[in-house]
């Protein structure tokens, strides 16, 4: 692994790279990128590449447009499907203001704050993730359409399973590039893929989420299809999450468990469980940005419902499942890979650390099969849509602060106008049920 500017310039002279791409997300989590050559990387790791932030959407604020790059240089990886002569590599970046001030706009700075907040509780935050995706076929015309690859479903073995050859060409792609792969599989839905990525810190997990989702697309253009990220691309059949198993550390121990517990929870879970609830609107505006995450967090669709937590039920967004002592995590199936990993990370860890910090208590775990679910989604459900969401995000002032007033602002705004724009249009449903009848 690379940790300095020198071990970045000295493995890009060892690999003959020409190409350096420095990448950073805007506030919705989509990666940029601008190219400098092999000759501007010195200066690049300086910090000293400048562009107009104005191009970028959710970033400009007031009139101040020019900001920095600054390289991350442990996140030195060479692109292994590009030549390997004149290879082409990538560092992730920080976005700062100037040389020594952060930028508000920066959601992978807004992630390291709240790790500095746990750390300085003397925890550490790890998180793996589930990732679950579309294969879809093309048209003539390379366009995505949303007809499947296959007919499989969940776990099945090929030749049922046409895009286990796309698959394993990612997950080889993602060894590759340094990342640890725990389990891949074909997800229950037709064309549904899962691939699993290990507990690490939750800076390299939020770095790795968003080189997956590049990674994977990448690979699936080269094997003719789409892979799509989309919560629910298909009404007929379950959409796509993004469970991300969390984990604190204290000490070097697992900071969840503790053996004289009836249930072998820590204190602090319980107070870190209470703190997600307590934050679950704001939390699944961030988790759950599309209009179309909605159509997911739908009843009997394996997706959770319900701001509250579970050992079994799966209609919760949290559930603990049953390994202890070194295992011993929370699982948070609410977010989908739409969502922008590191305001998804910060945010949960942010609502966590607040349970903690108020010292709060989580209802009663919701038994596997629980009292009934349309009432319980009455007192306690998720958002049933993107405004809900929203106007729960606007309210709490704790998950404002720490994404603070640049990001919450222009967050809000864009996805009001995105759920405007939706509520403005006439949808085929509504001519369907409608247009006769009345
Ligand atoms: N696809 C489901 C979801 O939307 C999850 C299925 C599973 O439990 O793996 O979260
Ligand atoms: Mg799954």
């Amino acid at each position: 692994t690379t940790r300095t500017k020198e071990d970045v310039l000295q493995k890009a002279r060892d690999y003959d790279v020409k190409f350096i791409r420095l990448q950073f997300t805007d506030i919705f989590g989509a990666f940029k990128n601008i190219a400098v050559t092999v000759e501007e990387l010195s200066r690049a790791l300086d910090g000293r590449v400048m562009f107009d932030s104005s191009v970028i959407e959710g970033f400009v604020e007031n009139r101040e447009s020019d900001i920095y790059l600054q390289p991350d240089p442990t996140t030195f990886v060479i692109f292994p499907w590009r030549p390997r002569d004149g290879a082409v590599a990538r560092l992730i970046c920080d976005v700062r203001a100037s040389r020594d001030q952060a930028y508000s706009a920066c959601s992978r700075t807004v992630l390291k704050n709240v790790l500095q907040r746990a750390e300085q509780l003397g925890l550490s935050f790890q998180v793996g993730a589930q990732i679950e995706f579309f294969l879809f076929h093309t048209d003539a015309q390379g366009k995505p359409t949303v007809i499947t690859h296959d007919q499989a479903g969940y776990c099945d073995l090929t030749p049922v399973d046409l895009g286990e050859n796309a698959r394993r060409d990612m997950v080889l792609t993602l060894q590759e590039m340094g990342f640890d792969v725990s389990s891949s599989h074909h997800e229950v839905a037709p064309g549904q893929h899962e691939i699993f990525l290990k507990e690490n810190d939750a800076l390299l997990t939020a770095d790795n989420i968003a080189t997956f989702k590049f990674v994977v697309r990448t690979i699936a253009q080269r094997h003719g299809l789409h892979a799509s990220f989309m919560p629910r691309p298909l009404a007929a059949h379950n959409g796509s999450g993004m469970h991300l198993h969390q984990f604190l550390w204290r000490n070097g121990e697992n900071a969840f468990y503790h053996p004289a517990d009836p249930r072998q929870l820590s204190d602090l879970a319980y107070c870190f469980i209470a703190g997600l609830i307590e934050h679950a609107g704001a939390l699944t505006a961030i988790a759950n940005p599309l209009v179309n995450s909605y159509k997911r967090l739908a009843p009997s669709d394996l997706a959770p419902v319900l701001a509250a937590w579970s050992e079994e039920n799966r209609a919760t967004m949290l559930r603990v499942p049953a390994m202890r002592e070194e295992g011993t995590r929370l699982i948070l199936r609410s977010p989908d890979p739409a969502a922008n990993p590191y305001l998804t990370l910060a945010v949960s860890l942010a609502a966590g650390l607040d349970g903690i910090e108020r010292n709060l208590a989580p209802p009663e775990p919701l038994p596997e099969n629980g009292p009934n679910l349309r009432l319980l989604m009455q007192k306690t459900g998720l958002p049933r849509h993107l405004s809900a969401a929203l106007a729960a995000l606007s309210g709490d002032g704790e998950i404002r602060r720490v994404l603070g007033g640049h990001i919450t602002t222009r967050y809000l705004t864009a996805k009001e106008n995105e759920w405007e724009r939706y509520q403005s249009r006439v949808h085929q449903w509504e001519l369907d049920e409608y247009l006769t009848n009345f």
